[in-house]
This record gives C-alpha cells, structure tokens and sequence, in this order.
C-alpha cells in the first residue's frame, strides 16, 4: 500500500508547538508552581488549589472556565478591592490602597488578574500570612472557601502531589485483574435495587468469583473503610480529580490499608465479596460482585454518574499493560 504524505516535517513541528502535549502542560504548570513556591508555601499547595478550581470548572456551569495554564481565579472586586473605583484596576499600588489582593508577580509593574504568574504570586502571598504548619494552611483555605469538604478535597490533592511528587497522576487501571480470573460488568445505570427501598442503583456491578482482588482505580487517599448496611464492607477513595471512588460488598480488606493511606492504580484493596444488605457480617445475600460508584464534587454538592464508560476505558488501557 502505497502511503502518500505532503505534510512537510516543518509544518507538523509547527502545529505541536501551537497545541503542547499533556505533558507540556504538566510542566508549564509545574514551572510556574516552583517558581512561585517559598519557604511556607510549598509548591504541592499552589498545585492542590490550581487543580480543585480546574476540577470545579470542568463541572459547573455557573463559573467561567478558564482557558489557560493555571485554573485558579480571583473575582475582580477581590483582586482589586471591594471599595476600589476601578474595578478591573491594575495598578499594585491603588490595589493596595483599596484593600484589594492583586499583585504584580512578574515585575512587569502591571497585577493583572488574568496573568498566571500574576495569580499564583498572590496565591503564595495569601497563603503565606498564615505560618507555615499544615494546620496554617488549613485554616487559609477554609478563610477562603468556607467549606470544609473543599478543605478536605484540596488537602487530599495536596497530599496525593507531595507523596507521588508530581502533579501527574492521571492514570487509571480497571478494579478487578484483567488476567487469571473470569468477571463480567454491564451498564446497568439506574436499574431498581432490591433492597431498602426503592432507590436506584449508582454504579456498577462488577461480577466476579469471591476473593478475586479488588484494586485502586487511581491514585487517591483511602476517606472510609468499614461497614455500611447497604454495601458491607466497603472502602471510598477520593482521587486528585474531585472524584470519589466507592468499592462495595467486599469479603475482606487489606490488612495493610487504613483511612487517610496513599494508594495508586492497582493497590490492593481487598476481595470481592457479597457482604451487605443487613447489620454487620450480613454475607450471601446476592451473587458476590464488586459494586463500583463514582461521585464527583463539584465544590457544593457531591452526586453520583455513571462508571461504566469509565470502566470500559480503563479496562483496555489495563489489557494493553505488560504483565
Ligand atoms: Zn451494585
């Protein structure tokens, strides 16, 4: 077959630079978060806060998205100063004077609000009023975001960046092994559950022999572990994208394994069981399967959608994996 080409090396070298990669990205961001670090602010915080506003922005219809390398975003009286006459103002030194927040990070004598060296700069300065404990930063972000599940959604993200020590961890492999053990999954989004009530069932039900290995989806900080009357045993894990992971119906669990633990793609959770639907030890009430739900936050509310075409994803990324 004859493969005829016309697009010189030039013009290809040309677009890519137009359009970075992923991982281009990656390190613009993480250039600009070292930059901007100091002694009290270290760069995993100015990346945790960056990529929950980029979460929330991905999901909310109510906040403009930002189209650019950092996601974070000061309102334009905060920057400038509530009491401040000119609202899109940025000069430091009338900003200052009005009370407002904006600063020139860059020393191109202009705060401009929609500078990206600009905003992480007077990021690093209003965390930097607090100390330097993690406790310090904890009270910064409620001052600044008034709820504490965002507090918490950061501190994981934070937590997640300075244990792996990069802000790239978007890799995801499928719950249950790929090889050595039969399992069968379908989309059965919102069919009746037939226990408790007439709720609809949020997630999906991987089917699989008891005891088959249950597995971290992604990297993320293990937020519950223990019994619940509808899922047995189950554990929950809050990933670095806003989303929370829930593994249900379990046989066991990893002894190793405990709340507030690191785990990444593949980390031993426990086994698939049929533990639920009653008081705690309740086992056999239904073929045993892994019950998987995804809830995302999206810095108000956190509701359920649908795993399904996540885990047909994963599942032929975890196929083509060595081993
Ligand atoms: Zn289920």
């Amino acid at each position: 077959m004859m493969i005829c080409s016309s697009i010189s090396p030039d013009f290809v070298r040309a677009n890519q630079e137009q359009q970075p990669s992923r991982e281009e990205i990656m390190q613009q961001r993480m250039t600009l978060y070292m930059k901007y670090q100091d002694y009290l602010v270290p760069w995993h915080y100015l990346a945790a806060i960056d990529q929950y506003e980029r979460n929330i922005q991905d999901v909310r219809k109510d906040i403009p998205k930002r189209d650019s390398t950092v996601a974070i975003q000061f309102s334009r009286e905060y920057w400038a100063g509530a009491t401040n006459p000119i609202l899109d103002d940025t000069s430091p030194f009338s900003i200052k004077y009005f009370g407002g927040v904006g600063l020139d990070g860059n020393g191109d004598g202009v705060a401009s609000p929609d500078d990206d060296e600009d905003i992480i700069f007077t990021m690093t300065s209003y965390l930097s009023q607090y100390g330097p404990s993690e406790e310090d930063f904890k009270i910064a972000l409620w001052d600044y975001y008034q709820s504490e599940k965002v507090v918490n959604q950061i501190l994981t993200i934070s937590k997640l960046f300075k244990h792996f020590n990069t802000n790239d961890l978007d890799t995801h492999v499928f719950p249950v092994p790929v090889r050595g053990y039969n399992y069968s999954y379908r989309g059965t989004w919102g069919a009746n559950r037939g226990w408790g009530g007439r709720r609809i069932h949020e997630g999906t039900d991987v089917f699989a022999g008891y005891s088959t290995p249950v597995v971290s989806t992604s990297y993320g900080v293990v937020e519950i572990m223990g019994w619940n009357e509808f899922g047995g045993w189950r554990v929950g894990i809050r990933d670095n994208h806003n989303t929370y992971h829930y593994f249900a119906h379990l046989a066991y669990f990893n002894k190793d394994l405990k709340v507030g633990d690191v785990v990444e793609p593949g980390t031993l959770l426990g086994g698939v069981g049929s533990t639920g639907y009653g008081k705690e030890g309740t086992s056999g009430k239904f073929p045993p399967h892994l019950h998987y739900g995804m809830y995302k936050f999206n810095g108000r509310t956190e509701w359920a959608f649908d795993p399904y075409p996540s885990l047909v994803q994963w599942e032929k990324y975890t196929r083509q994996l060595k081993k």
